[in-house]
């Protein structure tokens, strides 16, 4: 660490030595709230204020499986961590309402660790209008896990589901494919040695240059269009999800909950990996596009005509037939890739 990254408030202080209360009191004082939140991180849980329906989804991020410190920076793991809960969310249609945030650390750490990945949480939570309502610490042996617990509501008071789809309807996805995985792979061409090209050193001077820096900055932060959730719900979007591990498996999840046949586009695909061609090669692009992870971007079916504005069409829905439900990619039926955290 150098003597600049030392000298701000808490220097080299470590969690153990700044003590619960004193990381609480460091967090609280950092967060924004709303009119809807009556009580407030502090007590034994919060109140919140509901109206209806509510959503809750929770997602758990842990270093060295779903971030390398070489990678990314605390600031982007909040960042990250919180957009992907508030994407699920979006992909029912909803908004968020409320964040509960988990760390688990060894005292070990450095307090600035954790004061950055606060600074990355109330970001998003400020930039997004969602309030950190409540949380918890505790220790490890050594293991750094951030887990965020999302609560939201539905605006428009129809949640769609991933089981809606009909043969026939249009398979549309908001905002980009690829670019996520586009920027690991950036990331991974240029080394995990902790050589400068390959350190975290803020947006925009990431490795590469131009376009390549803009997909290193999508993958350590990701940055979905999350007013599209119920934006497709009101234009009656069928059924709907967030793209965390590619279009194909997350395609073919929406297939099986609908009992439908996804034939993708291969004009639409080829357009949408022309991007990352020039910098990873045709195949490699392609893939990005197909099977690209942590995206977030949303993809839903829709009735034809009905798909919303900005929204790229990059298939269709069909009957399953008797080959059963799944994605179809230039006539074969495909799985896709996508990280399964127990099958490899
Ligand atoms: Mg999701």
């Amino acid at each position: 660490m150098s003597g600049s990254e030392e000298s701000g408030a808490g220097g080299s202080q470590t969690l153990g030595e700044l003590g619960e209360a004193g990381v609480l009191k460091d967090i609280f004082a950092t967060l924004t709230t709303t009119d809807s939140v009556l009580v407030g991180p502090g007590d034994d849980t919060a109140l919140l204020a509901v109206s209806g329906p509510v959503l809750a989804t929770t997602d758990a991020m842990v270093r060295g499986r779903d971030w390398l410190d070489e990678w990314s920076s605390a600031h982007d793991v909040g960042v990250k961590v919180v957009m992907q809960n508030l994407a699920d969310l979006a992909a029912m249609g909803g908004v968020g309402t409320g964040l509960l945030v988990t760390l688990i650390a060894p005292g070990a750490l450095p307090a600035r660790w954790a004061r950055d990945l606060t600074a990355g949480i109330a970001e998003i939570s400020a930039a997004t209008g969602v309030p950190v309502i409540g949380g918890d610490l505790s220790s490890s042996d050594g293991a750094v896990a951030v887990s965020v617990t999302a609560l939201g509501e539905v605006p428009g008071g129809r949640a769609v589901l991933r089981s809606g789809a009909e043969p026939g309807q249009e398979v549309a996805v908001s905002g980009s494919l690829g670019r996520s995985a586009a920027g690991l792979e950036v990331l991974r061409r240029s080394g995990t040695d902790g050589s400068p090209s390959g350190r975290h050193t803020g947006l925009g001077a990431g490795p590469g240059a131009g376009p390549a820096a803009g997909w290193v900055a999508y993958h350590r932060r990701p940055d979905p269009d999350l007013s599209q959730g119920p934006a497709a719900a009101a234009a009656g979007a069928t059924a709907m999800l967030d793209v965390s591990d590619g279009l194909v498996r997350d395609g073919g999840r929406i297939a099986t909950a609908s009992t439908v046949r996804i034939d993708l586009d291969e004009a639409a695909i080829g357009a949408l990996a022309e991007e990352f061609v020039s910098e990873l090669g045709s195949a490699p692009a392609l893939d990005c596009v197909l099977t690209g992870g942590e995206e977030h971007s949303l993809l839903a079916t829709f009735p034809v005509g009905t798909v919303p504005p900005g929204w790229t069409v990059v298939g269709h829905t069909a009957e399953a037939g008797t080959a059963g439900p799944g994605v179809w990619w230039r006539g074969e039926r495909t799985t896709g890739g996508g990280w399964d955290h127990f099958g490899g």
